[in-house]
């Protein structure tokens, strides 16, 4: 096992690994840009140490600055949480060459599978349904004759896409050339790579995720499915696990498929393969995330596993410990991403001090949050407040739980999405199970929005 860890990230997610390093007994050291001095982490670490100003671009995505401040502290692996650097082969690559360990896949299997476009291929040939698409876009007019043989609606996506960022839906072949200019420019400020390539667009889909852990051994656990269908502009708001979108022998068949196909492919680490799931119940992978997702928490409330210090020990070079048969999913869990934005104003992320703040309790609710009265929330980074989770035996009990929870949860001082979430758990819709990604972005948040404030 490591002696210690630096966390590379910040917010809950910093927290989370934190807590993960103290469960197992090993030092942890948070990097803390300037304008995260003062962050939860950062506070109730043993060490933390300040790698550059507030623009990520010179802290929190600095190679260098992170490297240095592992080998000033005397770490020997780097944990990078979830976006910023932690599927970068490149960074995977400098963290070795210095010899500290990167706590993900190394940095060959991130190149392996940095393309989504190159992923559906590789995954698609080891026996995973794809949805149909093109290869990678040379211009506009191999965008067109693409589109024309696929058949619109199309979506264009940026290859090293994430964050539904650069992502465009085109019903028409006029509407794909200011489509495609749009995209490749976002695709290129977001990820420095402006690679595109089309994909059908599917109506009314439901958005299903595997879990997938896999050791240096070759020993691999899938821990179930989450479904991630309730979303805004393409990214996610709730995620529920079990997904009520498919039955036991659907479920447990789409993750046996996937753990195949993955480990097949050479995948290590902890990782996530995201699906669509149409009306008729049939699956189509869309991409794999080779890190630990946000929405994780409920994967633990089901399974009982500590799924960061399960990554953490993958990555030192021990063995699952558990198998197949060890990973029992029981009960329902609901997440609910807190942010702070205003719905009413679209959705517009909101900067400022949180006043009074008082995180829920009681039976099978869990609020992993770096949130703490007089929080200065900077105005630089995500507007994720926290995630309040809640576990019950079934999904009806989880759901009036959540409500319960969200009714206690007290965030003073800044606008969040608080009253959205009760209403989309009062909705029908979201209580029959049926909820599609397109829903919110479909009606609007407005009916939401208004029934939340009633
Ligand atoms: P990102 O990597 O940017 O998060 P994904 O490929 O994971 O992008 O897709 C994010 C979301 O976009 C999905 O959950 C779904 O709502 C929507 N989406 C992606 N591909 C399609 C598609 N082919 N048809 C319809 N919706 C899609």
């Amino acid at each position: 096992m490591f002696t210690k860890i630096l966390i590379a990230n910040r917010g809950e997610i910093a927290l989370r690994v934190l807590r993960a390093c103290r469960t197992l007994g090993v030092g942890a050291v948070v990097a803390y840009s300037e304008a995260d001095r003062d962050s939860l982490a950062a506070q109730l670490a043993d060490e933390a140490i300040c790698i550059g100003p507030a623009d990520a671009k010179h802290s929190y995505l600095s190679a260098p600055a992170i490297i240095s401040a592992a080998v000033v502290t005397g770490c020997d692996a780097i944990h990078p949480g979830y976006g910023f650097l932690s599927e970068d082969e490149g960074f995977a690559d400098v963290v070795r060459a210095h010899d500290l360990a990167f706590i993900g896949p190394s940095a060959e299997v991130l190149e392996r599978f940095a393309s989504k476009e190159a992923t559906r291929r590789l995954l698609g040939a080891q026996g995973l349904p794809t949805i149909p698409g093109s290869g990678m876009l040379r211009d506009e007019a191999h965008a067109l004759e693409e589109a024309e043989s696929i058949g619109y609606p199309v979506l264009i996506k940026p290859s090293a896409g994430g964050g539904g960022k650069g992502m465009r839906l085109v019903r028409t072949p006029r509407e794909l050339e200011s489509a495609f200019k749009v995209s490749r420019s976002e695709a290129k400020a977001g990820f420095g790579d402006d690679a595109l390539y089309l994909e059908k667009y599917l109506d009314d889909t439901r958005h299903v995720e595997i879990q997938v852990a896999v050791d240096r051994f070759g020993n691999a656990i899938h821990m179930g499915d989450r479904d991630c269908s309730v979303q805004r502009r393409h990214q996610k708001i709730i995620e529920e696990a079990p997904s009520p979108a498919l039955s036991d022998a659907a479920r447990q068949e789409l993750a046996e498929r996937a753990l195949r196909a993955v480990a097949a492919a050479g995948y290590e680490n902890l990782g996530t393969l995201e699906f669509l799931v149409d009306s008729k119940g049939d699956a189509y992978f869309i991409e794999i995330n080779c890190r630990v997702q946000v929405e994780h928490p409920i994967t633990e409330l089901l399974t009982g596993i500590d799924m960061v210090a399960l990554q953490i020990r993958i990555a030192a070079g021990e063995p699952l410990g558990i198998t197949q048969a060890d990973v029992v999913p029981r009960g329902h869990a609901i997440e609910f991403r807190i942010l702070a934005e205003d719905p009413a104003k679209d959705f517009r992320p909101q900067a400022g001090q949180v006043g009074a703040y008082l995180a829920p309790g009681g039976p099978g609710v869990r609020m992993d949050s770096h949130m703490y009265p007089g929080y200065d929330i900077p105005p630089y980074y995500d507007s994720l407040l926290g995630k309040l989770c809640v576990w019950a035996p079934d999904r009806n009990q989880a759901i009036a739980r959540g409500d319960a929870a969200l009714r206690e949860l007290l965030v003073d001082g800044v606008v969040t999405n608080i009253d959205l979430h009760r209403a989309i758990l009062a909705n029908q819709v979201f209580i029959d199970g049926k909820v599609t990604t397109n829903l919110l972005d479909r009606v609007g948040s407005a009916p939401f929005v208004a029934a939340g404030n009633r």
